[in-house]
Protein backbone atom coordinates (compact mmCIF):
# COMPACT_ATOMS: atom_id res chain seq x y z
CA UNK A 1 0.00 0.00 0.00
CA UNK A 2 0.96 3.33 -0.57
CA UNK A 3 2.50 5.53 2.02
CA UNK A 4 2.42 2.66 4.42
CA UNK A 5 5.32 1.51 6.71
CA UNK A 6 4.29 -2.08 5.57
CA UNK A 7 6.72 -5.20 7.34
CA UNK A 8 9.71 -3.62 9.22
CA UNK A 9 9.87 -0.13 10.08
CA UNK A 10 13.48 1.22 8.52
CA UNK A 11 15.80 4.07 10.28
CA UNK A 12 15.00 6.24 7.95
CA UNK A 13 10.69 5.84 7.97
CA UNK A 14 11.61 6.25 12.18
CA UNK A 15 13.76 9.28 11.60
CA UNK A 16 10.77 11.61 9.59
CA UNK A 17 7.09 11.15 10.89
CA UNK A 18 6.34 13.21 7.85
CA UNK A 19 6.27 9.92 5.59
CA UNK A 20 2.92 9.21 7.51
CA UNK A 21 1.45 12.02 5.83
CA UNK A 22 -0.55 12.06 3.03
CA UNK A 23 0.98 12.49 0.12
CA UNK A 24 -0.23 15.55 -2.49
CA UNK A 25 1.01 16.23 -6.44
CA UNK A 26 0.31 19.41 -7.48
CA UNK A 27 -0.76 20.11 -11.06
CA UNK A 28 0.09 23.20 -12.75
CA UNK A 29 2.83 24.18 -10.77
CA UNK A 30 3.69 27.22 -12.47
CA UNK A 31 -0.04 28.52 -12.22
CA UNK A 32 -1.41 31.35 -10.31
CA UNK A 33 -2.99 28.63 -8.10
CA UNK A 34 -0.40 26.12 -8.41
CA UNK A 35 1.81 28.16 -6.90
CA UNK A 36 -0.57 28.81 -3.87
CA UNK A 37 -1.37 25.29 -3.72
CA UNK A 38 2.63 24.65 -3.57
CA UNK A 39 3.22 26.74 -0.48
CA UNK A 40 -0.70 25.83 1.14
CA UNK A 41 0.88 21.68 1.46
CA UNK A 42 4.50 23.04 1.62
CA UNK A 43 2.87 24.93 5.30
CA UNK A 44 0.77 22.33 6.30
CA UNK A 45 1.48 20.12 9.33
CA UNK A 46 -1.46 17.43 7.63
CA UNK A 47 0.07 16.52 4.59
CA UNK A 48 3.26 16.44 2.53
CA UNK A 49 4.34 17.69 -1.11
CA UNK A 50 5.13 14.79 -3.37
CA UNK A 51 5.16 15.89 -6.47
CA UNK A 52 4.40 19.00 -8.77
CA UNK A 53 3.60 18.89 -12.75
CA UNK A 54 4.05 20.94 -15.71
CA UNK A 55 3.85 20.16 -19.43
CA UNK A 56 6.68 18.98 -21.46
CA UNK A 57 8.94 21.65 -22.65
CA UNK A 58 7.80 24.33 -19.27
CA UNK A 59 11.16 26.20 -17.98
CA UNK A 60 10.34 25.11 -14.53
CA UNK A 61 10.63 21.20 -15.67
CA UNK A 62 13.58 19.82 -13.50
CA UNK A 63 13.24 22.87 -10.07
CA UNK A 64 12.50 22.67 -7.19
CA UNK A 65 8.89 23.25 -6.82
CA UNK A 66 9.03 25.51 -3.76
CA UNK A 67 11.59 27.26 -4.47
CA UNK A 68 9.81 28.34 -7.48
CA UNK A 69 6.96 29.50 -5.01
CA UNK A 70 8.82 31.47 -2.81
CA UNK A 71 8.68 28.41 -0.13
CA UNK A 72 11.95 27.60 0.63
CA UNK A 73 13.71 24.20 -0.88
CA UNK A 74 10.72 21.04 -0.91
CA UNK A 75 13.28 18.39 -2.27
CA UNK A 76 10.35 17.83 -5.03
CA UNK A 77 11.66 18.92 -8.47
CA UNK A 78 8.71 19.77 -10.74
CA UNK A 79 8.06 17.12 -13.72
CA UNK A 80 6.60 16.53 -16.40
CA UNK A 81 5.38 12.51 -15.83
CA UNK A 82 2.48 12.29 -13.94
CA UNK A 83 2.21 8.54 -14.20
CA UNK A 84 5.29 8.67 -12.01
CA UNK A 85 4.55 11.55 -9.56
CA UNK A 86 0.66 10.10 -8.98
CA UNK A 87 2.19 6.71 -7.78
CA UNK A 88 3.75 8.39 -4.99
CA UNK A 89 0.03 10.41 -3.90
CA UNK A 90 -2.60 9.86 -2.08
CA UNK A 91 -4.40 13.13 -3.49
CA UNK A 92 -3.34 15.01 -6.67
CA UNK A 93 -5.28 18.68 -5.99
CA UNK A 94 -5.65 20.29 -9.88
CA UNK A 95 -6.42 23.59 -10.57
CA UNK A 96 -5.34 23.75 -14.86
CA UNK A 97 -6.97 23.52 -17.67
CA UNK A 98 -10.24 21.20 -19.01
CA UNK A 99 -8.48 19.03 -21.15
CA UNK A 100 -5.54 18.55 -19.02
CA UNK A 101 -7.66 17.56 -15.99
CA UNK A 102 -9.90 14.78 -17.84
CA UNK A 103 -6.41 12.99 -18.48
CA UNK A 104 -5.14 13.77 -15.16
CA UNK A 105 -8.63 12.05 -13.49
CA UNK A 106 -7.89 8.92 -15.34
CA UNK A 107 -4.34 8.61 -14.17
CA UNK A 108 -5.13 9.61 -10.57
CA UNK A 109 -7.87 7.07 -10.27
CA UNK A 110 -5.57 4.68 -11.96
CA UNK A 111 -3.18 5.53 -9.21
CA UNK A 112 -6.31 5.46 -6.34
CA UNK A 113 -5.14 8.89 -5.53
CA UNK A 114 -8.01 11.08 -4.82
CA UNK A 115 -8.41 14.13 -7.40
CA UNK A 116 -9.40 16.64 -5.99
CA UNK A 117 -10.62 19.51 -9.23
CA UNK A 118 -10.93 23.17 -8.90
CA UNK A 119 -10.31 23.72 -12.44
CA UNK A 120 -13.34 25.66 -14.48
CA UNK A 121 -15.11 26.24 -17.56
CA UNK A 122 -15.22 22.28 -18.14
CA UNK A 123 -18.34 21.22 -20.68
CA UNK A 124 -20.70 19.06 -19.88
CA UNK A 125 -18.93 16.30 -22.35
CA UNK A 126 -16.27 16.84 -20.40
CA UNK A 127 -17.37 16.49 -16.84
CA UNK A 128 -19.24 13.15 -18.07
CA UNK A 129 -15.64 11.90 -19.02
CA UNK A 130 -14.97 12.03 -15.15
CA UNK A 131 -17.77 9.04 -14.56
CA UNK A 132 -15.82 5.97 -15.51
CA UNK A 133 -12.57 7.62 -13.23
CA UNK A 134 -14.63 8.09 -10.18
CA UNK A 135 -16.07 4.24 -10.21
CA UNK A 136 -12.24 3.54 -9.17
CA UNK A 137 -11.40 6.57 -6.82
CA UNK A 138 -12.65 9.81 -5.18
CA UNK A 139 -13.13 12.88 -7.06
CA UNK A 140 -14.22 16.34 -5.51
CA UNK A 141 -15.19 19.01 -8.12
CA UNK A 142 -16.09 22.53 -7.09
CA UNK A 143 -15.96 25.38 -8.78
CA UNK A 144 -14.75 27.17 -5.94
CA UNK A 145 -13.42 25.37 -3.03
CA UNK A 146 -14.14 28.65 -0.19
CA UNK A 147 -15.97 28.24 2.92
CA UNK A 148 -17.23 31.27 2.37
CA UNK A 149 -18.47 30.80 -1.03
CA UNK A 150 -19.72 27.15 -0.49
CA UNK A 151 -22.24 28.45 2.56
CA UNK A 152 -23.01 31.75 0.03
CA UNK A 153 -24.29 28.66 -1.93
CA UNK A 154 -26.44 27.33 0.66
CA UNK A 155 -27.67 30.60 1.52
CA UNK A 156 -28.52 31.28 -2.05
CA UNK A 157 -30.65 28.67 -2.85
CA UNK A 158 -32.49 29.06 0.63
CA UNK A 159 -33.40 32.64 -0.50
CA UNK A 160 -34.60 31.67 -3.93
CA UNK A 161 -36.54 29.15 -2.17
CA UNK A 162 -38.03 32.03 0.17
CA UNK A 163 -38.81 34.52 -2.46
CA UNK A 164 -39.56 32.24 -5.02
CA UNK A 165 -40.12 34.14 -8.85
CA UNK A 166 -41.39 37.11 -7.85
CA UNK A 167 -37.91 38.15 -7.69
CA UNK A 168 -35.67 38.49 -10.52
CA UNK A 169 -32.23 36.94 -10.12
CA UNK A 170 -29.03 38.13 -11.39
CA UNK A 171 -25.53 37.16 -10.42
CA UNK A 172 -22.68 39.30 -11.21
CA UNK A 173 -19.22 37.82 -10.71
CA UNK A 174 -15.75 40.23 -11.58
CA UNK A 175 -12.10 38.54 -12.04
CA UNK A 176 -8.76 39.68 -13.07
CA UNK A 177 -7.87 39.92 -16.81
CA UNK A 178 -6.53 36.65 -17.26
CA UNK A 179 -9.13 34.69 -16.39
CA UNK A 180 -10.63 32.44 -19.70
CA UNK A 181 -14.10 31.32 -19.05
CA UNK A 182 -16.89 33.19 -18.46
CA UNK A 183 -19.65 32.82 -16.33
CA UNK A 184 -17.24 31.67 -13.33
CA UNK A 185 -17.77 28.30 -11.98
CA UNK A 186 -18.56 29.92 -8.91
CA UNK A 187 -21.37 31.86 -10.90
CA UNK A 188 -22.52 28.67 -12.12
CA UNK A 189 -22.94 26.89 -8.90
CA UNK A 190 -24.50 29.81 -7.04
CA UNK A 191 -26.71 30.05 -10.09
CA UNK A 192 -27.37 26.14 -9.97
CA UNK A 193 -28.19 26.66 -6.16
CA UNK A 194 -30.87 29.31 -7.10
CA UNK A 195 -32.06 27.13 -9.85
CA UNK A 196 -32.50 24.23 -7.26
CA UNK A 197 -34.31 27.03 -5.17
CA UNK A 198 -36.75 27.55 -7.78
CA UNK A 199 -37.08 24.02 -8.76
CA UNK A 200 -36.24 24.96 -12.21
CA UNK A 201 -33.61 23.83 -14.83
CA UNK A 202 -31.28 25.93 -14.92
CA UNK A 203 -30.45 25.11 -19.04
CA UNK A 204 -33.28 26.43 -19.68
CA UNK A 205 -33.87 29.76 -17.71
CA UNK A 206 -30.16 30.76 -17.61
CA UNK A 207 -29.52 34.62 -19.22
CA UNK A 208 -25.73 34.59 -19.94
CA UNK A 209 -24.92 38.16 -20.58
CA UNK A 210 -27.19 40.55 -22.36
CA UNK A 211 -26.81 42.43 -25.59
CA UNK A 212 -28.89 44.17 -27.68
CA UNK A 213 -32.97 44.20 -28.29
CA UNK A 214 -33.09 41.09 -26.01
CA UNK A 215 -36.74 41.95 -24.82
CA UNK A 216 -37.99 42.53 -21.37
CA UNK A 217 -36.75 40.45 -19.01
CA UNK A 218 -38.75 36.61 -18.88
CA UNK A 219 -40.10 35.66 -15.22
CA UNK A 220 -37.83 32.94 -13.53
CA UNK A 221 -34.99 33.31 -15.70
CA UNK A 222 -31.42 33.84 -13.98
CA UNK A 223 -29.07 36.14 -15.73
CA UNK A 224 -25.36 35.64 -15.80
CA UNK A 225 -22.79 38.97 -16.16
CA UNK A 226 -18.86 38.85 -15.89
CA UNK A 227 -16.76 41.81 -15.30
CA UNK A 228 -13.06 41.15 -16.21
CA UNK A 229 -10.40 43.90 -15.38
CA UNK A 230 -6.93 43.64 -13.35
CA UNK A 231 -6.06 41.70 -10.46
CA UNK A 232 -9.47 41.22 -8.96
CA UNK A 233 -9.37 37.94 -7.44
CA UNK A 234 -13.16 37.00 -7.15
CA UNK A 235 -16.59 38.55 -6.23
CA UNK A 236 -19.57 37.26 -6.73
CA UNK A 237 -22.94 38.78 -6.30
CA UNK A 238 -26.14 37.20 -5.87
CA UNK A 239 -29.14 39.72 -6.48
CA UNK A 240 -32.65 39.47 -5.99
CA UNK A 241 -34.39 41.81 -7.43
CA UNK A 242 -38.25 42.26 -6.36
CA UNK A 243 -41.09 44.47 -5.94
CA UNK A 244 -40.22 47.27 -3.89
CA UNK A 245 -36.84 45.67 -2.40
CA UNK A 246 -33.79 44.44 -3.63
CA UNK A 247 -31.25 41.43 -1.19
CA UNK A 248 -27.82 40.74 -2.78
CA UNK A 249 -25.79 38.35 -1.09
CA UNK A 250 -21.67 39.28 -1.71
CA UNK A 251 -18.68 37.25 -1.73
CA UNK A 252 -15.49 38.76 -2.15
CA UNK A 253 -12.25 36.91 -1.76
CA UNK A 254 -9.20 39.08 -1.05
CA UNK A 255 -6.45 36.00 -1.19
CA UNK A 256 -6.16 33.33 -3.25
CA UNK A 257 -5.49 30.87 -0.08
CA UNK A 258 -8.58 30.53 0.77
CA UNK A 259 -9.26 28.15 -2.03
CA UNK A 260 -5.83 26.33 -1.84
CA UNK A 261 -6.98 26.19 1.62
CA UNK A 262 -10.46 24.42 1.02
CA UNK A 263 -8.77 22.10 -1.41
CA UNK A 264 -6.37 20.81 0.91
CA UNK A 265 -9.15 20.01 3.10
CA UNK A 266 -10.95 18.21 0.37
CA UNK A 267 -8.10 15.87 -0.42
CA UNK A 268 -7.94 15.30 3.40
CA UNK A 269 -11.28 14.70 3.91
CA UNK A 270 -11.68 12.01 0.85
CA UNK A 271 -8.58 9.69 2.16
CA UNK A 272 -11.42 7.17 3.96
CA UNK A 273 -14.49 7.72 1.33
CA UNK A 274 -15.38 5.40 -1.28
CA UNK A 275 -15.08 6.12 -4.72
CA UNK A 276 -17.34 8.60 -6.54
CA UNK A 277 -17.80 12.34 -7.35
CA UNK A 278 -17.94 15.16 -4.46
CA UNK A 279 -18.21 18.24 -3.75
CA UNK A 280 -17.28 21.07 -1.50
CA UNK A 281 -20.70 21.39 0.14
CA UNK A 282 -20.18 17.46 1.14
CA UNK A 283 -16.43 17.97 2.49
CA UNK A 284 -17.81 21.17 4.36
CA UNK A 285 -21.08 18.81 5.41
CA UNK A 286 -22.99 22.17 4.54
P1 LIG B 1 -3.18 29.84 -14.49
O1 LIG B 1 -2.36 30.78 -13.68
O2 LIG B 1 -3.33 30.06 -15.95
O3 LIG B 1 -2.60 28.37 -14.23
C1 LIG B 1 -3.00 27.22 -14.96
C2 LIG B 1 -1.88 26.21 -14.89
O4 LIG B 1 -2.31 25.00 -15.52
C3 LIG B 1 -0.62 26.68 -15.61
O5 LIG B 1 0.50 26.28 -14.88
C4 LIG B 1 -0.72 25.92 -16.94
O6 LIG B 1 0.51 25.70 -17.55
C5 LIG B 1 -1.32 24.62 -16.49
N1 LIG B 1 -1.94 23.93 -17.61
C6 LIG B 1 -2.86 24.42 -18.47
N2 LIG B 1 -3.15 23.50 -19.41
C7 LIG B 1 -2.38 22.41 -19.14
C8 LIG B 1 -2.22 21.16 -19.75
N3 LIG B 1 -2.92 20.82 -20.85
N4 LIG B 1 -1.35 20.27 -19.18
C9 LIG B 1 -0.66 20.62 -18.08
N5 LIG B 1 -0.74 21.81 -17.48
C10 LIG B 1 -1.61 22.69 -17.99
O7 LIG B 1 -4.67 29.76 -13.92
P2 LIG B 1 -5.17 29.87 -12.41
O8 LIG B 1 -5.63 31.26 -12.12
O9 LIG B 1 -4.19 29.22 -11.49
O10 LIG B 1 -6.49 28.98 -12.50
C11 LIG B 1 -6.44 27.62 -12.89
C12 LIG B 1 -7.85 27.05 -12.92
O11 LIG B 1 -8.39 27.03 -11.59
C13 LIG B 1 -8.85 27.87 -13.74
O12 LIG B 1 -9.76 26.98 -14.35
C14 LIG B 1 -9.55 28.72 -12.70
O13 LIG B 1 -10.84 29.16 -13.08
C15 LIG B 1 -9.64 27.72 -11.56
N6 LIG B 1 -9.82 28.29 -10.22
C16 LIG B 1 -10.67 27.60 -9.41
C17 LIG B 1 -10.86 27.99 -8.11
C18 LIG B 1 -11.72 27.14 -7.22
O14 LIG B 1 -11.83 27.45 -6.02
N7 LIG B 1 -12.30 26.07 -7.74
C19 LIG B 1 -10.19 29.12 -7.62
C20 LIG B 1 -9.31 29.80 -8.47
C21 LIG B 1 -9.12 29.36 -9.77
P3 LIG B 1 1.00 26.69 -18.76
O15 LIG B 1 1.35 27.97 -18.10
O16 LIG B 1 2.15 25.95 -19.35
O17 LIG B 1 -0.18 26.82 -19.69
Amino acid sequence: AKGGAGGYTSEKEVESDMTDLPGIVITGASGRMGQMLIKTVMASDKARLVGALERPGHDWIGRDAGEVAGAGHAGVPITDDAVEAFAKAQAVIDFTAPAATVEFAALAAQARAVHVIGTTGMSEDEIAKLGPAARHAVIIRAGNMSLGVNLLTTLTKKVAEALGMDYDIEVIEAHHHHKVDAPSGTALMLGQAAADGLGVDLNEVADRGRDGITGARTRGHIGFHAIRGGDIIGEHDVLFAGPGERITLRHVASDRSVFANGALRAALWGQDKSPGEYDMVDVLGL
